[in-house]
This record gives structure tokens, C-alpha cells and sequence, in this order.
């Protein structure tokens, strides 16, 4: 009989690349992504990432009086709705040259969402924190540097500006929603299809009602 290669009591069932060796189940469970460096190929960690995301998506995220208000905020509220068409657009196009998961859409957001708010609090953080360059964010961010609102009406710049805080709220929100429509399954394309398809709406009705949309 193959014993776990940890406990070396039970049967181990599973193969573990970590160890070269049998794992059972349980030291499987009991040990992933603690005390085993688990190679990101390994099925059960894949397996049991996919579950445990999709119960968070249940548990926090799938809930109607959250999404109620979160999805109100950015797709209705007409100044948010241009950011984030404007954001989701970069998005959209980037995902059309490279082969990008929802998950990656995700770790961008965090990103530009990490600069931001490294922006406002202006403390150095030190060596330590800086993250390796993430080129769809550093697009998004560097995009959104100076965008404007582009309203009809003349209005005092403070207004037509996006301030800080309301790029943290349309980038928070916009996480919630890549999550949201991820529909839990963040290897799959479920928010980019979700984004691509709201974008190209958003084009053509406007060609319809000759509204300005960004680029
Ligand atoms: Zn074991």
C-alpha cells in the first residue's frame, strides 16, 4: 500500500508534484497553500480554488441588496456611467488582442485600485511594496489620469474632473461587478462577455441619439 507521504498513515490517493510523492486527502486539505508550496497546476488545487470561489460568490457576493446598490452606482449615475463605459471599454479592446481570464480583469482593478489609493494617502511605502507592472492597469490608470466628464453644460473644472474618491468608488465597484458577473467561475470570460456586450450597446445607441462617448 502507498502511504501519504505526510502522514504516513493513511493511504495516500493523490499525487502531490510539491513532494514528488502520494498525498492522502486529508493532509491535502490540511496542508494546500500552508505549510506545501503548491504548484499552481496542481488539479486540486485548481479544484478546490473553483469551489471555494464559487462559494464565496454565493455567500458575499451574489446578494440582490448588494448588487441593488453597487450596480446602481457605477451603470446609472450618469458621471460614474462614463468612467466606467470608459473603463470597461480598455478592458473590452485589451481582451480582444490577449487571451485574458476574468481572474486577470480582476488583479487589474486591484491594481489601478492600489495605485489610487497609494495616490491619496501620499506615504512611501517602501521597496517591498512595489508589485511587478501590470500593463492593462498601468493603461487604465494613466487613462483615467485626467479624464474629464464631458458635459454639455459648462460647469466650474472641480465638477467635470474626476477627484480621486470617485475613481476608488467607480474601480471598487467595478471589481464587485467583474466578480458579480464572474458568476464565480473567474477562469472563465463570463464578465468580459457581460462587459463586451454592455460596450457595444452603449456604442451603438449612441450613434442612434448622437450622445458623446469617449473614443
Ligand atoms: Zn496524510
Amino acid at each position: 500500500m502507498n502511504k501519504c507521504i505526510k502522514c504516513k498513515s493513511r493511504k495516500g490517493k493523490r499525487y502531490c508534484s510539491a513532494f514528488s510523492g502520494l498525498i492522502c486527502s486529508l493532509c491535502c486539505g490540511k496542508y494546500r497553500e500552508k505549510e506545501i508550496n503548491c504548484p499552481e497546476s496542481c488539479i486540486y488545487l485548481l479544484k478546490h480554488r473553483s469551489y471555494q470561489e464559487k462559494k464565496e460568490w454565493i455567500r458575499n457576493i451574489a446578494k440582490p441588496e448588494i448588487i441593488e446598490k453597487k450596480q446602481g452606482e457605477i451603470y446609472e449615475d450618469k458621471k460614474f456611467m462614463w468612467l466606467t463605459f470608459y473603463i470597461e471599454k480598455m478592458i473590452v479592446d485589451f481582451a480582444s488582442n490577449h487571451d485574458i481570464t476574468d481572474r486577470k480583469v480582476i488583479k487589474t482593478l486591484e491594481y489601478v485600485l492600489d495605485k489610487l489609493k497609494k495616490e491619496k494617502s501620499l506615504i512611501y511605502m517602501g521597496d517591498k511594496d512595489l508589485k511587478e507592472k501590470d500593463e492593462l492597469g498601468e493603461v487604465i490608470y494613466n487613462s483615467i489620469k485626467n479624464i474629464r466628464y464631458p458635459r454639455e453644460i459648462i460647469v466650474p473644472e472641480s465638477i467635470e474632473l474626476y477627484n480621486n474618491e470617485e475613481k476608488i468608488k467607480c474601480i471598487e465597484n467595478l471589481i464587485f461587478s467583474a466578480k458579480l458577473y464572474s458568476k464565480g467561475e473567474l477562469d472563465g470570460k463570463n464578465y468580459i462577455n457581460f462587459a463586451r456586450q454592455r460596450v457595444e450597446k452603449i456604442i451603438k445607441e449612441s450613434g442612434e441619439k448622437k450622445i458623446i462617448i469617449p473614443r
